[in-house]
């Protein structure tokens, strides 16, 4: 009698597991994904996602690197499918690591610009970060601006305040002056910022920005979002936006964006996500949520970023951020950049 009432059990039990697996098509089962942007930045999109295809989603948020080492240490037994993270340095990281697999994604290449992509299909920026110079309005007149290479120059004596070498964004743009002017010149370039520089590194972009505010310096290098951020909150500070290098190369790119991992247990749903995630109707949420740039070239910014004025881009693959980082960090070490 007691076997009975197990075998049955077990049945009720194995029948309400059973059931939304023969119900639904595999591509409905759970999405798991690691992330190193931020949950505010992710969660209205993965709700919204859930809400038009019935997907749950499932996710963790930490730092890049953290996540890295995690999906290193789990191996086959990971639950992630999908990796999203910032700085194309840390996509290329991931992809070197093997652990990402190559999408084939007519959807996806059609969407993201080749140079926002790895060659290899192992990762899709999903974003635009521009890195620019920002300047103190009361102090400097954007004629006075041109280029990056020019904040090297005497003429910025003391004058500009830059975040620390360590962040991977300023190892990026290092990396991306390495492969424009070759070793030496990219070398001189940066000894000549630290020769300028007003203080000390800081820790972030947005104390970077509040020192050339209160007049310590009067130029900086920030990500475009984090002048916005700032200026959302303190509107009256002096700051102003610059594009610099609009006679050579461009401003500097840089992207968030996401890659399938290499034993994700759903990689169909993750291919799912990640094209939606590229597509026109998530787009617009997904660079507006941080005041980024949207990849797809078919959407526009948001009203607030389109309001900094338009730019021209540098065209590099942003893949070179990962292959030239090693040599960028030992770069700024010698020049003396902290
Ligand atoms: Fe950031």
């Amino acid at each position: 009698m007691k076997s009975l009432f197990y075998s049955v059990l077990a049945a009720i039990i194995s029948f309400s597991f059973l059931v939304p697996t023969t119900a639904h098509s595999t591509e409905q089962e759970e999405i798991v994904v690691y992330s190193a942007r931020k949950e505010h930045l992710i969660k209205p999109l993965f709700d919204a996602y859930t809400k038009k295809t019935g997907v749950k989603i499932s996710y963790i948020t930490a730092k890049a690197n953290p996540l890295l080492e995690r999906l290193k240490a789990e191996g086959k037994n990971t639950p992630a499918d999908l990796l999203i993270t910032v700085d194309a340095g840390n996509l290329w990281h991931a992809a070197e690591s093997g652990l990402l697999q190559p999408v084939e994604s007519k959807t996806l290449t059609t969407a993201v610009p080749e140079n926002l992509r790895d060659p290899q299909n192992l990762w899709f920026g999903l974003s635009i970060r521009a890195r620019t110079i920002v300047y103190n309005t009361n102090k400097v007149s954007a004629d006075e601006l041109s280029t990056y290479e020019d904040l090297a120059s005497s003429k910025w004596k003391g004058r500009l305040t830059l975040r620390t070498s360590k962040k991977v964004y300023n190892q990026s743009l290092v990396a991306s002056l390495l492969e424009q002017h070759g070793p030496d010149k990219a070398e001189e370039i940066v000894k000549g910022w630290v020769n300028n520089l007003a203080i000390d590194p800081t820790s972030n972009d947005t104390k970077a920005m509040q020192a050339i505010a209160n007049g310590i310096g009067d130029v900086a290098i920030v990500n475009t979002y984090y002048y916005g951020r700032l200026m959302k909150e303190s509107p009256e500070l002096p700051l102003k936006l610059f594009w610099p290098n609009q006679n050579s190369t461009g401003v500097h790119m840089n992207i968030s964006g996401a890659g399938v991992t290499k034993y994700a247990k759903n990689k169909a749903g993750a291919i799912k996500l990640l094209e939606w995630l590229a597509s026109e109707e998530a787009q617009e949420t997904f660079g507006a949520l941080n005041q980024e740039f949207p990849v797809n070239p078919s959407v526009a910014p948001s009203e607030e970023v389109k309001a900094w004025g338009s730019f021209k881009g540098n065209p590099m693959n942003v893949k070179v951020y990962g292959e030239k980082q090693a040599d960028a960090i030992k770069l700024m070490d010698r020049a003396g950049y902290k």
